[in-house]
């Protein structure tokens, strides 16, 4: 089949599911913080959370512009696919580095939906977007390492079978580099909480089931550390360009529904006799957001091109990132302004989802440290931090 086809059949997919999971379900779900298990659970029953891994091990192996076409319909549609995007992209960890053990062990498994990995352990209070000052450590014990630390906005560990952490093995003053030295790990949650790790949840502006985890004396089996030890920080950034894609890709589906809603809002609602679509004052800034949309989307398309052909795509993938969060928060803005008060009322999902889409500017990547490395690797200038 054509990607185009398979992409069609895709889309279409997504919308017969989102169509069961209405403003309603995802209100209720808003206002309690709880985890959309029905969604995630109709997500992986269709085989859409296994999109990117190889037919070999029970995946579909499509390429990630497919991945990004299920984030984004799934956005387009009102729904979130925060709860479960991060599985997409994490198994890729265990895909380029991992044993070919590890990958029969763990790949089937996730591709069927039997095992969740959806937590990603990188970020800790103190180091910040500071990577490298990470301070959990992981000590090798015999045929085990000792974890120790704190990881914080680790997000759906409470709902996720696998967790993937990064540690440091090597104290920073001892290695050459501070990119070296730090490994990664798979963690089995359920059985890391009988042993020393406590995860508990922190409450946000929007639903995110995210947290923060502690480890005291958490022993992972050396088995499952992926990659050779002190290798971690590159095999972490390797994914890091599937990631940012995707995540761009569900800022283009909010971009969208924002627009569509408040469209369509502005050809009914009447105002002094007439739609106040009418009005450049509201008509202007949708047709703003919608060419914002459109330009970002062709960013995003360029990283996906380049992504799936094997070649570089670190500054696409930035700036594809960059451009679709800046889009969908315009848009959203837009969208809110649009509906007057009503935009505040909760059953218009408009706040929910202008909560959602605010997220994006600040993780997994904040907009300054993508600018950054535009200003140092694409534009030659000298390094700001
Ligand atoms: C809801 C939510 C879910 C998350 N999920 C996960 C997850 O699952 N796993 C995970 O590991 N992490 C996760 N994160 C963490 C996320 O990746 C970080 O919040 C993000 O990378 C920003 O880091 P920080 O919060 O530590 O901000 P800081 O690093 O403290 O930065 C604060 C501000 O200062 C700016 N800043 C810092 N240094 C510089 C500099 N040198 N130049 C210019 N500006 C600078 C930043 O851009 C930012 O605006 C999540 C965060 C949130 C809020």
């Amino acid at each position: 089949m054509e990607n185009d086809e398979i992409i069609q059949q895709v889309r279409d997919t997504v919308s017969k599911i989102c169509s069961d999971f209405p403003g309603q379900y995802w209100r209720e779900k808003d206002r309690e913080q709880k985890y959309p298990a029905e969604f995630v659970q109709a997500l992986t029953d269709a085989g859409l959370l296994a999109c990117l891994i190889p037919e070999e091990y029970g995946g579909s192996g499509l390429p990630l512009s497919v991945a990004a076409e299920i984030v984004m319909a799934i956005h387009e549609a009102g729904a979130n696919a925060a709860a479960c995007h991060a599985q997409m992209y994490t198994m890729g960890t265990i895909l380029r580095h991992g044993s070919d053990e590890q990958k029969q062990q763990f790949l089937p498994a996730i591709a069927s939906g039997d095992m969740r990995l959806q937590a990603f352990g990188v970020t800790e209070p103190t180091a910040g977007t500071d990577t490298t000052s990470i301070s959990t450590t992981a000590v090798k014990e015999g045929d085990r390492y000792i974890i120790n630390g704190q990881k914080v906005w680790i997000s759906r560990a409470e709902h996720s079978d696998l967790m993937l952490l990064l540690a440091r093995t090597t104290p920073r003053d001892q290695v050459e580099k501070r990119t070296y030295g730090l490994s990664v790990f798979i963690v089995d949650i359920n059985e890391a909480k009988q042993n020393g790790m406590e995860i508990r949840p922190i409450r946000t502006m929007l639903n995110h089931a995210t947290t923060e985890i502690f480890f005291d004396n958490v022993p992972v089996p050396a088995e499952n550390r992926i990659g050779g030890e002190g290798k971690g920080f590159s095999y972490i950034l390797s994914g890091m360009n599937a990631e940012r894609i995707l995540i761009a890709s569900e800022c283009i589906g909010d971009a969208r529904w924002f627009i569509e809603t408040a469209k369509n809002y502005a050809n009914d609602r009447k105002v002094f006799g007439r739609p106040i679509g009418q009005n450049q004052g509201i008509q202007f800034p949708i047709a703003r957001c919608y060419a914002q949309t459109q330009a970002a989307q062709l960013m995003v398309e360029k990283a996906i091109q380049l992504y799936d052909a094997g070649d570089d795509c670190g500054a696409e993938a930035n700036m594809a990132k960059l451009l679709a969060s800046e889009a969908s928060w315009a848009a959203a803005d837009m969208c809110m302004q649009s509906h007057g008060g009503f935009g505040l009322a909760e059953e218009y999902d408009i706040e929910r989802k202008f909560r959602e889409t605010r997220l994006y500017q600040i993780a997994p990547i904040s907009t300054n440290l993508i600018l950054a490395y535009l200003g140092e690797h694409v534009l030659g200038l000298p390094r700001s931090y």
